[in-house]
């Protein structure tokens, strides 16, 4: 007999655990005449309401849940590293606990995995119906950006949704880094990936657990993580602004020899130093961008603490 593992991270989705244990449940025919056992993992992030209780009924009728709880709120590519740690499966799938991921995609999931051969199926939303405009219209200048930006190709759409096979997880699990983009680590890591389109489903009950800025951030950690453009941009700008610089030397030299030019031209310096300081801080930004992600990375703290285990 083979196990699937399933890895559900959970922030405040009491409402959520039943329901989406009961969807994935009538999946488990399909997989018990493939020889396939359920491995369900719910990765508690530091939930405040009921989440940790839900799951504890679930695991007290059915062996064959787990869960892992954390001391406090680390983030859902924390949640997504536990469990990837956790799951003892051949293969590995990770679904969201809002029902926007549907379980009824697995049977066919783990098909195309077989049929292709390949070590991982993932899922791409053809929509983002439902979802607000100006999220969707960041999300994909995002995608756009980091395309632009990074070797790795990081796929418009594309859900954490997905199942993969041992040595898949494996090769994640070797990427230790404490700033994780799982967006960019599946798809760095390599082998191949078969892609299921669906579209997209709202969220069954309770609210989404990222804010515009959170999710901004977490556009931020995906840049950084997966390239080193802008600090390649900083530096050119830093050229452009010193050819511009020696031009104008030369043009104020030459203008008070031919011209005997006076003491003019103040608002012309005001703006020239303002531009320049700008441009400056700004490059320093970008250099500290990466520093305080240097910083966090050296200092290798965990990625979570386990508060318990069932
Ligand atoms: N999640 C998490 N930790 C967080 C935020 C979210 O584990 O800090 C989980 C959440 O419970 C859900 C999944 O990540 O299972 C996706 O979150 P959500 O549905 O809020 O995101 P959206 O679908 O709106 O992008
Ligand atoms: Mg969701």
């Amino acid at each position: 007999m083979k196990t699937l593992s399933v890895i559900i991270p959970c922030y405040n989705e009491g409402e959520n655990v039943r329901d989406l244990y009961n969807e994935l449940m009538k999946q488990a025919p399909f997989f018990s005449e493939h020889d396939i056992q359920f491995e369900i993992i719910y990765v508690d992030d530091g939930s405040s309401d009921d989440t940790v209780s839900e799951v504890r009924k679930l695991a007290a009728e059915d062996a064959h849940v787990h869960l892992l709880s954390f001391s406090r709120n680390f983030g859902k590519e924390a949640a997504i590293y536990a469990g990837l740690r956790r799951a003892s499966g051949d293969y590995t799938a990770l679904m969201d606990c809002d029902l926007q991921d549907p379980p009824s995609l697995l049977p066919e999931m783990y098909e195309t995995l077989i049929r292709e051969k390949c070590d991982s199926v993932g899922t791409r939303r053809v929509s983002r119906k439902g979802e607000p405009p100006i999220r969707s219209f960041f999300a994909r200048r995002f995608y756009h950006l980091i395309n632009l930006m990074s070797k790795t190709e990081i796929v418009d759409g594309a859900r954490d949704y997905r199942l993969m096979t041992k040595r898949f997880v494996d090769a994640v699990l070797s990427l230790a880094e404490y700033n994780r983009f799982s967006k960019g680590i599946f798809s760095w890591v390599g082998f191949e990936t078969k892609w299921l389109e669906y579209e997209n489903i709202e969220r069954r009950k309770g609210e989404t657990k990222w804010s515009f800025w959170k999710l901004f951030a977490y556009a931020v950690e995906g840049i950084i993580g997966f390239s080193t453009a802008p600090l390649s941009f900083a530096a050119f700008l830093g050229v452009i602004f010193c050819i511009l610089a020696l031009i104008l030397i030369i043009v104020t030299i030459v203008r008070k020899i031919v011209f005997g030019d006076p003491t003019s031209g103040w608002p012309s310096l005001v703006c020239i130093i303002s531009l320049i300081s700008g441009v400056q801080l700004f490059c320093m930004g970008i250099i500290g961008q990466y520093l305080a992600k240097t910083y966090m990375e050296v200092k290798h703290r965990p990625m979570f603490i386990i508060k318990d285990e069932l």
